[in-house]
């Protein structure tokens, strides 16, 4: 559903544009709290001696970034733990089965690698995983508007405490000094072009997000 945050309700005559903007896979990393409810995870870790990890975020609109309250994992889907090799050493990256060789070609794999665990969407619900801008904690709950055909099977919402809309629309302003404070802090993935279509309220014309609860 189509809901205005503006006008505070579901939108009506609805208009879309196509927009051209740029995705971005962020890495939002486990808590010490997520690692302790998902022993197999940090388990991993240790085997190969990574130092974090990662659930690999599509999307989130960087201007919004400190806003994020949660973030979204589709209920029926596949999830899985491969190891990334990355400038600030070892990772364990986490996405959904079905984005996998999207997630790590976009993290610059050439070849896709064996997941080191392969696990349902169930385990994610409840952890708590840091903004990769502000390090405040933020919860995992299922949606199944959670894409599965682009992306990495996380996304980011931002809204109240039961969060209540998905952001969906890319950036605004893409905002240079987050995307630099990301790259510098490694926890960039990647920033690729994209292509979308966004909606608009036909009452105030402000982008619309769309709701999932
Ligand atoms: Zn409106």
């Amino acid at each position: 559903m189509n809901w205005c945050p503006t006008c505070r309700k579901s939108a009506s005559a609805v208009t879309s544009e196509t927009v051209r903007s740029s995705a971005f896979y962020l890495k939002f990393d486990f808590s010490r709290e997520a690692l302790k409810i998902f022993p197999e995870v940090a388990a991993i870790m240790k085997t190969e001696g990574a130092y974090k990890v990662s659930a690999v975020v599509w999307m989130t609109p960087l201007d919004t970034l400190v806003q994020v309250t949660g973030l979204a994992f589709h209920p029926s889907a596949m999830y899985v733990a491969v190891k990334a090799p990355t400038l600030e050493g070892t990772e364990i990256w986490i996405g959904a089965l079905k984005l996998q060789e999207n997630f790590e070609r976009a993290g610059g794999s050439e070849k896709i690698s064996r997941p080191l665990l392969t696990f349902s969407s169930g385990k994610l619900e409840g952890l708590q995983l840091k903004n990769p801008l502000t390090s405040e904690l933020v919860t995992l709950v299922k949606s199944d508007q959670v894409p599965l055909e682009q992306g990495s099977g996380f996304v980011s919402f931002a809204g109240d405490a039961t969060g209540s809309w998905m952001q969906l629309g890319p950036s605004t302003t893409e905002s240079a000094e987050v995307l630099e404070e990301l790259r510098d802090s490694g926890k960039l993935v990647q920033q690729t072009p994209l292509e979308q279509k966004v909606f608009r309220c036909g009452t105030c014309q402000n982008q619309t997000v769309l709701r999932f609860t």
